[in-house]
């Protein structure tokens, strides 16, 4: 098995035998090398006495000549059982007496050598030179085994080796408590993840048992647990509310679609299916313009690339195709999906079939247009006989005809202006308004709007300031129809009569226009919607004003075809100021 793959509690335990066993050689081996060492430094102090004695004991026996003496003195050596052969030169360096008398000469060297002791291989020798006084009378040779050092060394290494064995086996005995400090924390960590990763149990904890780097680690574990914990806890309900949502989505009336950035559809509910015809798997992966006829394709790729810059794109009437190619009137509510970050990574579309409330709004625009129609010409014959007779009452002098019929007249002509309102409502429906451009003095249309208004509305005082000299290219007639409107509205809802006041005022190449009236005022969430069609405020105070909600709607059309767009400043009881500007020609 690799040493890597070996469990920590073996492992550790090899370490400190091994660190230890280590340590134990090394130092018996220097203590042995130190015996060594010192073992021979006694034996040549031993050797070199015993041959000082001899050497001593040899000078008469070398003075005499007498080598039967000297072999006597040198048979003395027997007593040492290391010195394995002895030898007396005499002065001339010839071998005088041998030991053992057996050995035979060539054992000894030929003559003597440099004067000491020295270890020649297995052997420790020596020549000592035997003196007489200052006379050197020869020398003694003298040669010594070393089977004491080795006797020694041996005993020493039989005593090292039953040590080691004892201290290698305490050693193993205190390496078992030790290692567990270390790997107890680790095992239970180690146990404590199993159960984590095979029982996907997050609320098991590893058990804390000191505060050094391994209580450390512990504490991050059991960290570390408790945040999977919380986040598990996270998932789970995101994945629940998730489920929620997607039972919403599917429940839902409206067709949902979810569709990236580049315009791929992502998901694709039940109820889309029943709009668009097309079930989820054939048209999850297509682009979204499978639905989108040819000449919107370019609007569809606005919002897109709108959608990618971040542009927040809300709420629109539409058409999409189905999948057997007819054509569906849609309500369309687009709102972009983000991520965690905040970055937009897709939108949501919500879809609603609007076609047969089209269809509805179309037959109601077409009652309208025929009515209206209808209306005008006898409208049109009975203002031209009040004309007559009011012609008539003049030169008559009869006062009483006289007003009656201006009455009459003013009724018609409000009459005029609201059944103008209705065609004007239909043409634009259906896209048959169109503007005729004409460079023109603004003064003497205001004057002539404005002298209408007073004449049919004696009560109220309203002024016009500023306008004169200033010529604007635009269609004449649908300027006019704005500032009756407006100037009609202005009266409509002021009911204590009160100023109003027509104001141009120039600004930037362009010339502003606002109608100022003191009247009753429109809360903030209304001045949202008082250009949507058929839209009217509702409350106690304007529900004996009549009206369709379209005068608003008309003027903002106008403008918009005008490339302007009409402003409201207005507070509730203090008056308001319609305004719209127009480029000065
Ligand atoms: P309406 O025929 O109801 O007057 P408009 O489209 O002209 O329709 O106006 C929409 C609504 O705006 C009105 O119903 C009225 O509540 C409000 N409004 C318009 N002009 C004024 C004004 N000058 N002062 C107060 N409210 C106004």
């Amino acid at each position: 098995m690799n040493y890597k793959d070996i469990p920590i509690r073996r492992k550790l335990m090899g370490a400190i035998m091994f660190i230890t066993s280590v340590v134990l050689l090394v130092m018996c081996g220097v203590y042995m090398l130190f015996e060594y060492s010192s073992y021979k430094n006694t034996l040549k102090s031993n050797v070199s006495a015993l041959g000082a004695v001899i050497a001593t004991n040899s000078t008469a026996a070398l003075a005499f000549q007498s080598s039967a003496d000297a072999a006597e003195i040198l048979n003395a050596l027997k007593a040492n059982k290391n010195i394995v052969a002895a030898c007396l030169y005499d002065a001339d360096g010839r071998l005088f007496a041998t030991y053992p008398a057996s050995l035979a000469v060539k054992d000894f060297p030929a003559t003597p050598q440099k004067d000491g002791y020295r270890f020649e291989g297995e052997y420790l020798i020596g020549f000592q030179p035997v003196f007489e006084k200052e006379t050197v009378l020869g020398t003694l040779y003298i040669k010594s085994e070393m089977t004491v050092i080795y006797d020694q060394l041996t005993s020493f290494l039989l005593i090292a080796l039953i040590m080691l064995s004892l201290l290698l086996l305490v050693a193993y005995v205190l390496s078992l408590q030790v290692q567990k400090i270390i790997s107890q924390p680790i095992l239970s960590l180690k146990s404590t993840a199993t159960v984590v990763s095979e029982m996907n149990d997050y609320s098991v904890r590893a058990v804390k048992t000191s505060n050094d780097e391994l209580g450390a680690l512990t504490g991050a574990f059991n960290k570390m647990l408790d945040q999977i914990e919380v986040q598990n806890m996270e998932i789970k309900d995101a994945a629940a509310e998730n489920s929620k949502l997607a039972a919403i989505v599917d429940s839902s009336n409206d067709a949902i679609i979810g569709m990236t950035l580049d315009g791929v559809i992502s998901s694709w509910n039940d109820a889309a299916t029943q709009l668009f015809k097309y079930q989820a798997d054939e048209i999850i992966g297509q682009s979204i313009m499978t639905l989108v006829p040819a000449e919107l394709q370019d609007e569809e790729r606005r919002i897109l690339s709108g959608l990618r810059k971040g542009e927040h794109i809300s709420h629109f009437e539409t058409r999409r195709l189905r999948k057997d190619g007819k054509l569906r009137d849609i309500s369309l509510t687009i709102s972009p999906v983000k991520d965690s970050h905040g970055n937009i990574t897709g939108s949501s579309k919500i879809a609603r079939d609007i076609s047969e409330k089209k269809l509805e709004e179309q037959r109601k625009n077409d009652f309208i247009a025929m009515v209206s129609h209808e209306l005008k010409t006898p409208l049109t014959s009975i203002r031209s006989y009040i004309q007559v007779l009011l012609a008539k009452a003049k030169t008559e002098d009869d006062s009483f005809k006289l007003s009656a019929l201006t009455r009459a007249d003013a009724q018609s002509k409000k009459m005029t202006t609201m059944i103008n309102d209705f065609l004007n409502l239909t043409r634009l429906e259906e896209g048959k308004i169109h503007i005729t451009k004409e460079v023109f003095e603004l003064h003497p249309l205001i004057a002539e709007v404005a002298g209408d208004a007073q004449f049919l509305n004696a009560s109220h005082n309203i002024k016009f300031e500023g306008c004169e000299g200033i010529n604007i290219d635009a269609d004449k007639d649908k300027i006019g129809q704005v500032l009756i409107n407006l100037l009609s509205n202005a009266v409509k809802y002021s009911p204590n009569n009160g100023l109003i006041t027509i104001n141009c005022q120039v600004i930037d190449g362009r010339v502003k226009v606002s109608v100022k009236d003191h009247g009753i005022g429109i809360g903030k969430e209304d001045q949202k919607k008082l250009f949507d069609r058929f839209y009217r405020v509702e409350n106690a105070k304007v529900k004996t004003v009549s009206g369709f909600g379209i005068g608003l709607y008309l003027v903002s059309e106008i403008l918009r075809y005008h490339d302007s767009k009409m402003e409201v400043e207005s507070k509730e009881g203090s008056g308001s100021t319609f305004s719209f500007s127009l480029p000065i020609k």
